[in-house]
């Protein structure tokens, strides 16, 4: 294609173009559909506490399952709402029904905690606090039951109105986890001005360690790293025995991967939980 004349190059490129908008629109009209249809759900993934082997909380995950006919996934559509109005009204769903899921298993005798991703963006708008709380009020969840997933883009720039925010519902015992920790940007200085409770270790890490000595260095340094600044580490994406007793041995506190369970709609993570994971493996490492 590269050896096209010019005007042809022009067409090619600008029928890619529109393609591409065509594409996003399409995604969007949809996803408007399937919020005023109640088109979308939540699964579950359970994080699992690496020297107890038990379910220790859940992360939620965004699925676009009814009426998504080419099964777009989160990574796709995230991106793409992230510049409409839609992320808030989503991203406020999620964060209410993230918390009734939570206390449901609560009431069901089970004291874990759920994770809720959210976009940097959701943070820029004063009314955010307000949201949290008040999902927490309508479904009676304890605030320190509910961990908030954040990427590092918004951490870097100094915003006040985000750092407020989520001060303000650190102190009410919110936590705040780091999503896809050392993916994207090396400046840690947000680390010294934030309150960060967790960090979250990116599978592209996480499915290495057993192959490579390199990202083997590099997990151990962060969890060292970790350890010392007085925050925990999840680790994502482990679907190997191998990788799960690396873990083990390096004292991550948590993981979450295939090797467990994939994300599951809430009436069989429920399951999950009646049966709690007790391979007890972690102890004979
Ligand atoms: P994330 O928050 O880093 O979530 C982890 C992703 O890894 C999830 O993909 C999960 O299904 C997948 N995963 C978990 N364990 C394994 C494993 O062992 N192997 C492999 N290969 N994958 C594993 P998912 O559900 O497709 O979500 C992708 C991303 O979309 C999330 O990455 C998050 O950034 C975003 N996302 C999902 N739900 C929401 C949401 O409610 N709000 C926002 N703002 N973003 C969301
Ligand atoms: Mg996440
Ligand atoms: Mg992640
Ligand atoms: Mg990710």
């Amino acid at each position: 294609k590269a050896k096209q004349s010019g005007k042809n190059k022009y067409h090619y490129y600008s029928s890619e173009l529109d393609e591409e908008y065509m594409r996003n629109l399409n995604i969007l009209t949809g996803l408007k559909d399937a919020v005023s249809n109640d088109l979308l759900d939540l699964h579950f993934q359970p994080k699992v506490s690496l020297s107890s082997d038990k379910i220790a909380g859940a992360e939620a995950l965004l699925r676009w399952s009814r009426g998504n006919p080419h099964s777009i996934r989160p990574d796709e559509f995230i991106p793409i709402i992230e510049s409409t109005e839609l992320i808030h009204n989503i991203g406020a769903w999620v964060i209410q029904e993230s918390c009734r899921a939570c206390k449901q298993w609560h009431d069901a005798g089970h004291h874990i905690t759920v994770a809720a991703n959210v976009s940097a963006l959701q943070l820029t708008r004063a009314n955010f606090y307000d949201i949290v709380v008040n999902a927490l009020e309508e479904s009676g969840l304890e605030p320190h039951y509910l961990e908030i997933e954040l990427t590092e883009h918004l951490l870097i720039q100094e915003n006040k109105l985000v750092k407020h925010q989520l001060a303000a519902l650190t102190s009410l015992g919110v936590s705040l986890f780091i999503d896809d920790f050392g993916t994207g940007y090396s400046n840690m200085n947000y680390l010294t001005r934030i309150n960060v409770d967790a960090l979250k270790l990116d599978k592209s890490f996480i499915s290495q360690i057993a192959d490579s000595d390199d990202y083997r260095v590099i997990v151990t340094a962060i969890i060292r790293m970790a350890q010392v600044l007085g925050m925990q580490v999840v680790a994502e994406g482990i679907e190997t025995e191998a990788v799960r007793k690396l873990l083990c041995g390096l004292d991550c506190d948590y993981a979450q991967g295939y090797l467990w369970s994939k994300p599951v709609e809430n009436k069989q993570f429920m399951d999950l939980l009646e049966s709690n994971l007790a391979h007890d493996i972690c102890l004979t490492a």
